[in-house]
Order: C-alpha cells, then sequence, then structure tokens
C-alpha cells in the first residue's frame, strides 16, 4: 500500500490487499478523508473482494436471557441495571432447532446463539454443543456468542460443528474501561485468540455512539485490523439506547460518522464481511443504504437482536428490493 501519511489520494491508494500492521495514524487518517473519497475508496476495496449486491444474512436468537452478571454499560441484559429485562433459563435444543428451521425458512445461510453469561460452565456447553450440531445439521451456518472461553471450551465447541464465535472488542482499548469493569480487554483477546487456535472463524467488532470520541473509533478499528488475523465478521452496532441502562441518555451518533466508521473498517479488513448490526431499527433507509455503498454486506434479519428491536423482516425485503441487493448464498 502506498504510504498515506495524513492523506489519502483516492484511487492511487493501493487499497484492498489484506494487511495486519495498521496503524492508528494510518486509520485516523482514513477517518479523515472527505466524505466522497472515503466513499470512492470504501466501494472500490469492497468491489476487489464482493459482488456489491450480495448481503450475508444472519439471524440472533438469545438462547439464554438476562440475569448477566458483567456490567457492559450498554446491556439490557445485566443484573446491575434495571431494564425490565426478565431473566430466563437456557432454552431447550429443540425449541433452538425449531428457531433455526423458521430462520432457514426465512433465507437466512447463519444461525448465530447467544446466551448472556460471563463465561459457559461445563454442563450447560453440553448443551450449547448439542444446538450447534443440530443447526448445523440443518444446513446453516453455526455462530455463538456466550462469553469468555478457555481453550477446552473453545475446542469443544468446534468439534461440535460451531463455524463463528463472536465477541466483540466493543471500542478503544482506552474507552473500554468507561464501558465494561468486570472483565478486560486482554480477557477479551485472550478469548478471540483460544477461538482462533481451536480453528473456529471470529466474528468480532465493537459499538459506537456509546460518548466515545472519534479517536475511540479509530482505535477500536486499529486493533482490529492488526489482530494477527482478520476476523472473518466485523460487526459495527450503533448503540441501542435501552432505558435503565447507563448509556440511555447518551446524544445518537451522528449517521455520517457511523457510515465513516463502517467504510472505514471496510478499507482496513478488506476480505472480511462488514456487518451493520445493531441500530438498524432506529436507522433510516438512506442511511442504511449509504451503509452498504461503504462496504457493509451483512445484516442481522429478524425481528428482534437478543432483547432488542430490529427491523420487521418486510421491511428488510423492501430495502433490498429498492437496492437491488440479494442475500448471499
Ligand atoms: S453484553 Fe454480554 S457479557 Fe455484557 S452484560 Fe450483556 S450479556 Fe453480559
Amino acid at each position: 500500500m502506498a504510504s498515506i501519511g495524513v492523506e489519502v489520494v483516492p484511487g492511487t491508494s493501493g487499497f484492498g490487499t489484506v494487511r495486519y500492521d495498521w496503524t492508528r495514524e494510518e486509520v485516523r487518517a482514513l477517518f479523515a478523508m472527505p466524505f466522497p473519497d472515503l466513499m470512492f475508496e470504501a466501494q472500490r476495496v469492497h468491489r476487489l473482494h464482493f459482488d456489491p449486491r450480495e448481503v450475508q444474512i444472519s439471524t440472533l436468537l438469545s438462547i439464554k436471557t438476562g440475569g448477566c452478571p458483567e456490567d457492559c454499560a450498554y446491556c439490557p441484559q445485566s443484573v446491575h441495571y434495571d431494564t425490565g429485562v426478565a431473566a430466563a433459563k437456557l432454552m431447550d435444543v429443540a425449541d433452538v432447532l425449531a428457531q433455526a428451521r423458521a430462520a432457514r425458512a426465512g433465507g437466512a445461510s447463519r444461525f448465530c446463539m447467544g446466551a448472556a453469561w460471563r463465561a459457559p460452565k461445563d454442563r450447560d456447553l453440553d448443551q450449547v454443543c448439542a444446538m450447534v450440531a443440530g443447526v448445523k445439521a440443518l444446513g446453516l451456518e453455526t455462530c455463538a456468542t456466550l462469553g469468555m472461553l478457555t481453550a477446552p471450551q473453545a475446542r469443544r465447541l468446534r468439534e461440535a460443528g460451531l463455524d463463528y464465535y463472536n465477541h466483540n472488542l466493543d471500542s478503544s482499548p482506552e474507552y473500554y474501561g468507561q464501558i465494561i469493569t468486570t472483565r478486560t480487554y486482554r480477557d477479551r483477546l485472550d478469548t478471540l485468540g483460544h477461538v482462533r487456535d481451536a480453528g473456529i472463524h471470529v466474528c468480532c467488532g465493537g459499538i459506537v455512539g456509546m460518548g466515545e470520541e472519534r479517536e475511540d473509533r479509530v482505535g477500536m478499528i486499529a486493533t482490529l485490523a492488526s489482530l494477527p488475523v482478520h476476523p472473518e465478521s466485523v460487526p459495527i452496532n450503533m448503540l441501542v439506547r435501552v432505558a435503565g441502562t447507563p448509556l440511555a441518555a447518551h446524544e445518537p451518533l451522528d449517521a455520517i460518522e457511523f457510515v465513516r466508521t463502517i467504510a472505514v473498517a471496510r478499507i482496513a479488513m478488506p476480505a472480511s464481511v462488514v456487518r451493520l448490526s445493531a441500530g438498524r431499527e432506529d436507522m433510516s433507509e438512506e442511511t442504511q443504504a449509504l451503509c452498504f455503498l461503504a462496504g457493509a454486506n451483512s445484516i442481522f434479519y429478524g425481528p428482534k437482536l437478543l432483547t432488542t428491536p430490529n427491523p420487521e423482516p418486510d421491511r428488510d425485503k423492501k430495502l433490498f428490493g429498492k437496492l437491488g441487493l440479494v442475500p448471499m448464498e
């Protein structure tokens, strides 16, 4: 890649090569580009690696809701905040498989199972492994997000057929401590290492609009883009401000800054699927369209994202129709 210093000349940058030595200065320079130039580069990079009409569709099911001992300031499932989310036990395998069949019928190619745990207990993992094997047998890609994992737990999940594990870095290393105090950034990186070593694809991104500065968004993407291998899937979430959580009263992030974040993630991790994740319910069609133009090529489909609302499937189908987008096989 050409040296970008503080200025990028569109079309001549050499962006599009997968590299793991991104510096903060480089990522900062991307964020600072004039919007038309940034979008041009993001689209160019996107087309080098993907068909821009194709969007990967995932469905996310909460298999164990609420009662989580962690204190993630954005999360309605933490026991630390009074958000009205009722705690529920781990779902039965048969019920999860019924939901997976419905997701497949709705066009999903990946089925994600989320549990509100700090870390799974080994006996819970038996049940989750049965879910993973069952979902896999339906011909869907499998994904789970269960909190921190040990290396043997990651290997067990892989043996059960887990394709992806989601564990987000959430924000920059500096801002992380403002959001979560019950585990460290290092803990997160260790779990990601165990997942990678077990041969499971990594799904890892973050949340913006949590009151962080642009420099934190720079730090988050620079950290993701300089991991030893890029996450195959990079969810970029817009904070859903849930009443009762400490972040409920934050001003929403400017939509253009959100689109910029997607575009920078696309350029910095050219071959990864970038997911336009939480926060779509409150996003205009125009903002979502800009996100797709900026290189987002995955969404969660279905009316609920764990405990927060997501656009109704009909609304998404209409939007896909208007934009000429099709589900990725
Ligand atoms: S984000 Fe996950 S770990 Fe954090 S409180 Fe919510 S469920 Fe628990």
